[in-house]
Parts: structure tokens; sequence; C-alpha cells
């Protein structure tokens, strides 16, 4: 294989993923020399969000042609995001029902953090703000999901225009083109930034030796985390990339070790958007109609490694606290879940927010998130992972149920 410039840029990237965790696990708290570093690169993504999200919608929803079109294409992907992350939360169940990780574990009482037990939302809340108020502030207040609908109503009535539709819709396409180009440009800076991210944050966390510490204390948790996690990112979903979407799952992800070396180190499925958004196009090329569509709402709403971890945490609780849990609420536990992953925003530890809503709906100790709240932050990062690569088999999976069959029906009908 002859060794191109994306490539090299993907050896330094994991070069420097690997260098920052050495570095923030021999020099701690020492590395917050470079935070700086990695805030350039996560704001440098961050500005990126916005403009991506509104121009690659409008520019996908108007190339669909018909806004009829988009009724199937959008069950299909719901459909998608709640299957895989129902699979992946039985997952979850399934190995802490195994592997008991919280049998024996005493519940030591932590301060949980602020933002854990904020004000929840409830779902008629969350429908009435997917319409915005003022589309400028859910824009200067990264506010995804009020901003992919009005996307995507704009985008389809766009369509409806004919000639005068035309302009705007250039003009976003043009916006879109640009900030691609852009994307490739933070990449460059990516080695550096995802170096400064891993290694301020380990060495936040007090180095390697902190660190090891507290993975051992909650080693049997963290194990059936991970090992769940491993399970769907490489059993479940490159299943379906081969069998539904047709694609060569070392060939789909290799593609697209970029973003992930991206949500590891930013822990956030938003930030790593533009990157994914990138990788999924112009390196697996799947078609702008099926990516523009399924990433952004994806990375809002298709939580996989979220609503895994989300199962076996509650499990982990409700087993530390001694609790019995019968067949039905662990079924509870199921639903609430996968909502729960929904609802969660793509931001780091946004998950241990949500686990609010799973632990009360059958009444477990929301105290008892104070057990997992050490080792968090490592695995947050392992799941925004997971959760990214659910974004792309997704968009694989659509562009091979609707797009592609769509464009072959269109050639029968042309015929
Ligand atoms: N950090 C995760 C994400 O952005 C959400 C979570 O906390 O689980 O995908």
């Amino acid at each position: 294989m002859k060794l191109k410039g994306h490539h090299i840029i993907l050896l330094l990237i994991m070069v420097g993923m690997l260098a920052g965790g050495i570095c923030g696990w021999a020099f701690g708290e020492k590395m917050l020399a470079v935070k700086f570093l990695g805030d350039l690169f996560l704001n440098s993504l961050m500005m990126m969000i916005v403009p991506l999200i509104v121009a690659s919608m409008i520019t996908g929803v108007a190339s669909l042609g018909d806004i009829r079109r988009l009724g199937r294409t959008g069950l299909v992907t719901v459909g998608y995001y709640f299957v895989t992350t129902g699979v992946a939360a039985a997952i979850g169940l399934c190995l802490a029902n195994l592997i008991k990780p919280g049998a024996g574990v005493t519940p030591v009482a932590h301060e949980l953090p602020s933002m854990v037990g904020e004000k929840t939302y409830t779902v008629v809340d969350v429908i009435v703000n997917m319409i915005p108020k003022n589309v400028f502030e859910a824009a200067a207040e990264t506010n995804v999901l009020p901003l992919i609908v009005v996307a995507l109503v704009f985008g389809g009535i766009l369509t409806t225009l004919g000639e005068k539709g035309q302009p705007v819709i250039k003009f976003f396409a043009g916006v879109n083109a640009a900030v691609m180009k852009l994307v490739y440009l933070v990449m460059m800076f990516a080695p550096v930034g995802v170096f400064a991210l891993v290694a301020t944050k380990l060495g936040a966390a007090g180095g390697g030796e902190a660190f090891w510490g507290e993975l051992f204390k909650l080693g049997k948790y963290a194990a059936t985390v991970l090992t769940g996690l491993a399970l769907h990112a490489f059993i479940v979903l490159p299943l379906l990339l081969f069998f539904i979407a047709r694609r060569n799952p070392f060939k789909y992800a290799f593609n697209l070790l970029t973003p992930f070396a991206t949500a590891f180190s930013t822990a956030s499925s938003a930030a790593t958007l533009p990157m994914t958004m990138r990788a999924v196009e112009k390196r697996n090329k799947v078609s702008n109609e099926a990516a523009s569509f399924v990433l952004p709402l994806g990375a809002t709403i298709n939580m996989d490694g979220t609503a895994l971890y989300e199962a076996v945490a509650a499990l982990f609780i409700a087993q530390a606290y001694g609790i019995e849990l019968t067949a039905v609420q662990q079924l509870v536990i199921l639903l609430t879940a996968t909502l729960a992953a929904v609802g969660a925003a793509a931001i780091p530890e946004a998950g241990l927010v949500t686990m609010v809503i799973v632990l009360t709906s059958v009444g477990l100790p929301v105290e008892g998130i104070g057990a997992i709240l050490a080792i968090d932050w490592f695995l947050d990062r392992c799941r925004t992972t997971v959760n990214v690569w659910g974004d792309s088999v997704g968009a694989a999976v659509v562009d091979r149920l609707e797009v592609s069959r769509r464009a072959t029906r269109d050639e029968v009908e042309e015929y």
C-alpha cells in the first residue's frame, strides 16, 4: 500500500494519542501546561458544528429532490437507531447479570457533580424545544436538535420552489464544501490536539498511578462496560455493516480511525461530528444524502455505547446496594437506558446526567452514581467512540437500504 498524506496524518494522530497517554501517565498534573493546545483543537472542531449541520442537512435534503422521500429515509434511520441502541442496552444488561460487577462492593458516598440532578426534561419539553424560538440563539448555544429540525424543513421547502430555490441550495452546497475543506485543515492539527487532550485529562485525573488505582477499585465494573462495548463494536455493528450495508467492516473502520481518535480524546460525539462526516463521505464514500441526514441526527440521539453503559451502571448500583431487581424492572431498565441514551447530549459525561432517569424509573438510589464517578471520565471516552462507530455504521446501512435502492428504482423508472 502506498503511503498517502492522510495515512501519515493518521499515523501521527495515533502517535499523538499514545504519547499523550504516556506523558499524562508519567507527568500527571504537570501536563496541564499543554491544556491550551487541546482547547485550541476542541474549539476548532466546535466552531464547525453549526455551519456544517445546517449546510450539509439543507444540501442533503435538497438532493433528495422530493420531500416525500424523506419520510421513508427518516423511518429507516430512526428504526436503525432504536434497534441498535436497544441491542446495546440488552448486551449491557446480560453482561451485568452474568458478571455481577456490583456484588460485594460497598458503595462509598461521593458528592455528586452539580450537573447530576439538574432539572431533567420531560418528553413534552424535548418536543417543544425542537422548534427554536430563535434560530440564532439555538445556533449560538450549539443546540443541535432544533437546528436539525429547522434545516430539514428549510431544505425540504427549498426543493418545492423550483428555479427560485436553486441559488439558495447552491449557496449552502458551497458552504458545505468549504466546511469540509476546513475539516481537513483542522485534521492537520489533530495529532497535537489529541496528544494534548489525552495528556491533560489523564494528568488532571492524577496521572497513571491514580488512574490505575481507581480502575482497580472499580475493575469489575469497568471490565463489564468495556466487554459490552467490545461485543457491540466488534461483533454486532460489523455484522450489520457486512450483511445489511454490504461493506467490508475492516476497511470501513480503518477509514474511521481519525474520528475514533477524536471521539476518544474529546469524549464528545458532537465535537467529533466534523471528522465523522468527512471520513464517512470522503473516505468511505457514503452518499451525502445519507451521511448528512444520519450523522448529525445520530450524533445527537443515537448512542449505543451510552445505553450499554447506563444499563450496566444501573445494575451495578442495584447489586452494590443489595437491591434485587425483578425481570420486569430489568425490562424497564432496558427501555429507560435506551431513552436516556437518546436524551443524553453529545457532550462529555452527559450519560451520567441522564442516568437519573434510569435509576429513578426502578427506584434505585441516585446517590449510587457517586460510586461510579471516579472512572466515568475514562469510560465516557470509550463509549463515545462506540457512539460514533454506531452512527457511521448507520450511515452506510441507510445509504444501502434507502439511497441506493432509490437510485436503482429511479433508473428502472427512467428506462
Ligand atoms: N460523551 C458521550 C457522547 O458525546 C455521551 C455520554 O456521556 O455518554 O457521545
